[in-house]
């Protein structure tokens, strides 16, 4: 999955998700990417969010969307991931394998990111081993992009 968060300066905010879905899904399944809230959520009052990972189960938390409604209560994007990525392993509970990274840009251009289960990533491409998972950074104000993670 690939999601990007973007804001103009005249404060516009905007969410996109493009994915591949998980391997050996059945045809004619609708991961949370393409759906409004789960994959990703966007409301230039506040914020934007959003995810990756396992679908099929992101989608019963809606965290695109926790995550912009806990912007629009004040929250930094830092504490908005943070605190959904919390409530959703505290409502798992014990149940198995579970992998999902939210990123959020409020509309001041904060950024914030959580990972549940993904505790490194590799680049294969680019040969590089990260500790959680990467996301990248960039705005006019800076000459190359930044790699951050979650
Ligand atoms: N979330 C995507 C899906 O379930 C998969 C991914 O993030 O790679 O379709």
């Amino acid at each position: 999955t690939l999601g990007i968060l973007a804001l103009d300066k005249q404060g516009n905010i905007c969410a996109g998700v493009s994915t591949s879905g998980m391997s050996g899904k059945l045809p004619g399944r609708v991961g949370d990417s393409a759906l409004p809230g789960c994959g990703l959520y966007a409301d230039s009052q506040a914020g934007a969010a959003c995810c990756s990972g396992d679908g099929d189960e992101i989608l019963r938390y809606c965290p695109s969307y926790k995550v912009v409604d806990l912007l629009k209560q004040g929250y930094s994007p830092q504490n908005a991931c943070l605190s959904t990525a919390k409530e959703i392993m505290r409502r798992r509970g014990t149940r198995g394998a579970f992998e999902m990274v939210v990123i959020a840009l409020d509309n001041k251009g904060n950024q914030g990111a959580a990972n549940i289960g993904v505790h490194s990533y590799k680049d294969e491409a680019a040969g590089i081993q990260y500790a959680g998972f990467p996301f990248v950074t960039l705005s006019d104000n800076m000459t190359e992009a930044q790699v951050t993670c979650s």
